[in-house]
């Protein structure tokens, strides 16, 4: 059996990062969780201009050494610079965002001044340093700095710190097309009433979803009967359709032999026995014009090998190189745990920091594959290592909180 690892590394060198043939100029607004396909350079700085942080007076350090009473020269706003002479033995009134005078060396706060009846202020601070509550040009952004690379996803931070830098267009990577499709005669639509034997179609709804959240652009082939030329004629037409194509069941044993000679005929897909649990039976490879994954068919084992396998390989065919899987913890089991050593097991569970500030977490319910309804009540997976046994309360255990694909 390939390690979860063995098997991502075998997928990610395969697949090659997108080229920049077909890249897109986007407006900011059709950007939107798309990826960046560009280092995009800043054509300014930001600031633009030295300009003041506070409410107050930017003052001359020299002025200040002869006397802490000044007059006041003239007012800036944020938008409406200070232009006049500033004369000796005099201060100006500004505000916060306001373009900093030339010759200032600081801006004292006003919490910090008196001002008097006569209109001049006095300054009452201890100690005034050179270059205080000033931000300086270029503090934040600097002219010609990347300031988002290649690879990046284009989101609700990245966009607007384009936009802030007055950049109004973008190249972007193109959207993903994915086809999906379930295979089994048992399976039914939503919505039409089941015979004898008959399921609802649970694993398309759900890989769609996520394809969506990932901003793929899904094509949607339904459901295919466990027929050779049905098969064969289904893979064909999704491959000229797609950049990927993600089917679910029909990769387990018994089943797999059919499956297998059906994709030999349009391309060249590995079987894999993986060993993780749930999710053992993996397809992957390359049809004609297009990536395969072929998910296990219980609905558990689907959602995860989607999650653990699916979503990097979309990561790396959409050039989203920023990708990083969610980051895991160390959390305190607060209930026995079972585990047949063997596999790599992704069990859902429900965490939560206790009063102590300490991360803890419970299995939801029972864990087989088949029993979808665990998701709904957890948040996380707990990450059981390969050659674990059962677990004891109060034994610490890994866990992967759920990412936005399922939360
Ligand atoms: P298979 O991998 O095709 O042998 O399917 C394994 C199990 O998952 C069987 O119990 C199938 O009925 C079930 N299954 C397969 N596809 C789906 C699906 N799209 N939705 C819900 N259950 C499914
Ligand atoms: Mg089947």
């Amino acid at each position: 059996m390939l390690s979860l690892e063995q098997a991502l590394a075998q997928m990610l060198e395969a697949i090659p990062s997108p080229t920049l043939d077909n890249v897109e100029l986007c407006s900011l607004a059709q950007a939107a969780n798309r990826i960046c396909a560009e280092d995009v350079i800043s054509p300014i700085n930001v600031p633009s201009f030295d300009n003041s942080a506070m409410d107050g007076y930017a003052v001359r350090l020299a002025d200040l050494a002869k006397s802490p009473t000044l007059t006041v020269a003239g007012k800036a706003f944020a938008g409406n610079p200070f232009k006049q002479e500033w004369p000796a033995l005099s201060v100006v009134r500004i505000m916060t965002g306001a373009m900093l005078p030339e010759g200032a060396d600081a801006v004292v706060m006003q919490e910090e001044t008196i001002l008097n009846e006569d209109g001049t202020v006095t300054f009452i601070a201890d100690h005034i340093k050179l270059g205080q509550n000033i931000r300086k040009i270029g503090e934040d952004v600097k002219q010609n700095e990347i300031i988002l690379a290649k690879g990046a996803l284009l989101n609700a931070t990245s966009l607007p710190l384009l936009a802030s830098l007055g950049i109004s267009q973008v190249k972007t990577f193109p959207r993903l097309k994915v086809a999906i499709l379930s295979t089994g005669d048992e399976l039914v639509p939503v919505g039409q009433p089941l015979t004898e034997g008959q399921i609802y179609d649970t694993n398309r709804f759900a890989i769609k979803l996520m394809l969506e959240k990932l901003n793929c652009d899904v094509v949607d082939f339904g459901i295919l009967p466990d027929n050779e030329q049905e098969f064969e004629q289904a893979f064909i037409n999704a491959q000229q359709q797609a950049d990927l194509v993600i089917t679910s069941g029909g990769v387990s044993v018994g089943e797999a032999d059919f499956t297998k000679t059906v994709l030999e005929k349009v391309g060249q897909i590995n079987f894999w026995k993986i060993a993780m649990k749930p999710g053992k039976p993996f397809a992957f490879g390359k049809l004609e014009n297009a990536w395969f994954c072929g998910l296990p068919g219980n609905p558990v084992s689907a959602l995860v090998t989607f999650y653990q396998l699916v979503q990097p390989v979309i990561a790396k065919l959409s050039g989203y190189s920023a990708w990083q899987p969610t980051q895991r913890f160390t959390a305190v089991a607060t209930a026995k745990i079972k585990k047949i050593p063997g596999r790599l097991d992704f069990q859902r569970g429900f965490y939560h920091v206790n009063d102590k500030g300490e991360i803890e977490v419970e299995p939801v319910g029972f864990q087989g594959s088949h029993l979808f309804s665990s998701f709904v009540k957890s948040n996380c997976f707990i990450v059981l290592e390969r050659e674990r046994g059962n677990i004891e309360v109060n034994e610490t255990v890994t866990i992967e909180p759920f990412n936005h694909l399922i939360k």
